[in-house]
């Protein structure tokens, strides 16, 4: 058996300060989300920054593993493999996730296919986003007939899948106050499905155009992630079979479940009891966001940039900045904790606590069937 892979996962200095950026590569869509937090940014005339300010940004960044594609609708944007294929060349990312609403299944697939064969090494996923049975979904979604778009697009991915390896698909589905009573039902059609690598779930965030989508229930969102948890687990095992062997792959299985239940106990505990997380959030340090017009935040949910412009996009001294430092030390004191399951996440894996600790206690309560 290996070692050097298992003592590079337990090691606390595990990754560069600087892991994961959002980036909003536009600001169009062809979606009307009655739940989407950045519904106040889209406009048809929101194109996005062009191939040659990306490229100073992403030279002017750090190495970093993941890039995350967001929008608007980032597949309206065409020349996405060459926004990747820029960042792999000079940041050296090593996945790539591209959350689409599944509207144009060809132009999808075709993208899929594209940024897939850049590079085997690279880990590119699609997480089309569906958020219940047809009725439901078209009606949250604003549009006609996309349930039937969205899982012609899983089809249509799932034939990339067979034919990269580096590919793989998720489903993304937003919990509301339209959906919350279907969740389940839902999770395991797209589980029979046999469609997908994996299922995830999002609590409604941020100020969507209608105050009603965040009325989900107390005691129905408990119930609904504790039944949540053996259905998800499924999928991390199989995913981490793929990739992991021996006491790596145990020890991966023990951490993904357990951050899994104790993600879903800090959403639940931030949504309906107003609790704080029990670690600091990471926002602005591990974690960038860079809006469609080139603003720079620490996160999509705080009000405070700089204009990336200003600085003729150069991301390092932006970074450097005095707004910035001032947001991520705003963010540390928990005065504005929220449900963002890339925030929760990395903060957790950065906590002593939480990632040694925390999440192998709360895997055992589940293995011995106990709830919380
Ligand atoms: S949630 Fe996404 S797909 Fe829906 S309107 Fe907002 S940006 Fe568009
Ligand atoms: S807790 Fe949430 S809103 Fe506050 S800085 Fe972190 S990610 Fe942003």
């Amino acid at each position: 058996m290996k070692i050097a892979p298992l003592i590079r996962e337990l090691s606390l200095v595990r990754s560069p300060a600087f892991d994961m950026l959002i980036f909003f590569v536009t600001g169009r869509c062809n979606s009307r989300c009655r739940h989407c937090f950045y519904w106040r940014n889209l406009g048809a005339i929101y194109e996005g920054l062009s191939l040659e300010a990306i490229e100073t940004i992403s030279r002017t960044m750090p190495v970093f593993s993941t890039l995350l594609l967001s929008g608007g609708e980032p597949t309206l944007r065409m020349d996405l493999p060459q926004i990747v294929e820029i960042f792999k060349r000079n940041n050296q990312i090593q996945s790539v996730s591209v959350p689409t609403n599944g509207l144009r299944f060809e132009a999808i697939a075709t993208l899929a296919r594209q940024i897939s064969e850049l590079d085997t090494g690279l880990l590119v996923t699609f997480n089309v986003s569906i958020d219940g049975f047809a009725e439901i979904h078209d009606h949250i979604r604003g549009v006609s007939g996309a349930y039937d778009l969205a899982m012609k697009t899983l089809h249509a991915l799932r034939q990339v899948a067979l034919e990269y390896d580096n590919f793989r698909i998720l489903v993304n589905t937003v919990i509301c106050a339209e959906n919350y009573d279907q969740i389940i039902d839902f999770a395991e059609y797209i589980k029979s499905s046999g469609l997908v690598d994996g299922h995830f779930f999002e609590i409604v965030r941020g100020d969507p155009p209608e105050d009603g989508m965040k009325a989900v229930p107390s005691a129905q969102l408990k119930a609904i992630y504790q039944k949540l948890v053996p259905l998800q687990e499924t999928y991390l095992v199989s995913m981490g079979r793929r990739r992991r062997r021996g006491l790596l792959r145990v020890w991966r299985r023990i951490a993904d479940v357990g951050n899994l239940i104790n993600r879903y106990q800090h959403q639940w505990g931030v949504y309906s009891q107003g609790a704080i997380w029990d670690f600091p959030c990471l926002a602005g340090e591990g974690i960038g966001v860079i809006d469609y017009n080139g603003q720079l935040r620490i996160c999509e949910l705080r009000d405070q940039y700089v204009d990336l412009s200003d600085y003729q996009y150069n991301f390092a001294q932006a970074w450097n900045s005095e707004v910035i430092r001032q947001e991520c030390a705003t963010a540390r004191t928990h005065v504005c904790d929220c449900t963002h399951t890339c925030f929760i996440g990395l903060g957790a894996r950065q906590n002593f606590h939480a990632r040694f600790l925390k999440a192998p206690w709360l895997y055992l309560l589940y293995k011995m069937g106990k709830g919380w």
